[in-house]
């Protein structure tokens, strides 16, 4: 396996990887066709990562979204393993939005580490509070977070850190392999595929299928990335649509269009339900049980 062109050239700067041993891991793919690096445990150093992001004295931000039950159910937990794993020697400003500001827990902060609510309208169906999220992002990008944060990274509240969580994860744009579709051939992957949806990808499109979980990159990226996904979920709802997948669709399509400048390996957002995988080696953030029942009822 060859050495990911992208990891070598002077770019790294924005690329925090350290330098790449893509063949630490010959089993698994570690480049994309277009030159990203994929990260798997072992093919990054995350001493020189670290090293990079505090000599620029880079703030990350971490935004999440906490919406009527997902509150009390996921979002202490989520942020105590992330004061133990997320950038850990960074700065880091948490970003939760949430329609309850009162209710969000006071978890102990380390220093140089904040947290600021953010006000979001409660929306009736799951679905919804998902696919605000975009819209709320877009707004949160071109204000305070935006001005205060380098990096961001955006992710889901039911799941928990596991593992480090560091720079090595940082780039332009960053997307997150899906856990359970990773293996999968292309054609099967689950795109939307009805033409009249902005999000849809034809039958020979598509490289891999990303999980809408944990993505990021710089503000600018991600204005970009929040405007074209609320845009298209705004002509989606006009004309009576709705992806399958819905804010996840859209953010496949724009990645088909925008390739990422780097991949994430399931390692970092998995599954347990999966079982154990050879390669999968060390879990940086781990799924809660869909408990749908109880949440979505
Ligand atoms: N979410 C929320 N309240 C809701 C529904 C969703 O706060 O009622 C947020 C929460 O951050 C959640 C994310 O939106 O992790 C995506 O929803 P969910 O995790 O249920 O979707 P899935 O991972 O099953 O696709
Ligand atoms: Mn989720």
């Amino acid at each position: 396996m060859g050495v990911c062109p992208l990891a070598r050239m002077p770019l790294l700067r924005d690329n925090f990887t350290g330098p790449l041993h893509p063949w630490a891991r010959p089993e698994v793919l570690t480049c994309t066709s277009w030159g990203a690096p994929i990260i798997w445990d072992g093919t990054f150093d995350p001493d020189v990562a670290q090293q990079e992001a505090v000599q620029q004295n880079l703030t990350v931000g971490l935004t999440v979204f906490a919406v009527g039950r997902y509150l009390e159910k996921y979002l202490a937990r989520f942020l105590e393993t992330a004061e133990q794993h997320f950038m850990v020697g960074l700065r880091v400003v948490y970003y939760v939005f949430t329609e309850r500001p009162a209710a969000v827990p006071r978890v102990p902060l380390g220093p140089g580490r904040w947290l600021r609510v953010e006000r979001v309208a409660r929306e009736r169906r799951w679905q919804d509070v998902s696919m605000a999220r975009m819209r709320a992002l877009h707004a949160a990008l071109g204000g305070r977070l935006g001005r205060e944060a380098r990096f961001v990274l955006c992710m889901d509240v039911d799941q928990h850190f596991s593992g480090a969580f560091g720079p090595e994860a940082l780039a332009e744009s960053v997307a997150q392999l899906h856990a359970w579709h990773y293996r999968w051939p292309r054609r099967l992957l689950p795109f939307e595929r009805d033409a009249r949806s902005a999000a849809a990808l034809g039958p020979a499109e598509g490289d891999f299928y990303y999980h809408a979980a944990v993505f990021g990159g710089s503000v600018a990226a991600l204005r970009r990335l929040t405007a074209h996904c609320a845009r298209g979920l705004r002509r989606d709802r006009a004309r009576g649509l709705e992806a399958r997948w819905h804010d996840e669709s859209h953010l496949n399509k724009f990645f088909w269009i925008y390739k990422p400048a780097k991949l994430l390996s399931p390692e970092f957002c998995w599954s347990p339900d999966i079982g154990r995988r050879a390669e999968i080696r060390r879990p940086r953030l781990l799924w809660a049980p869909k408990e749908y029942a109880l949440l979505r009822g």
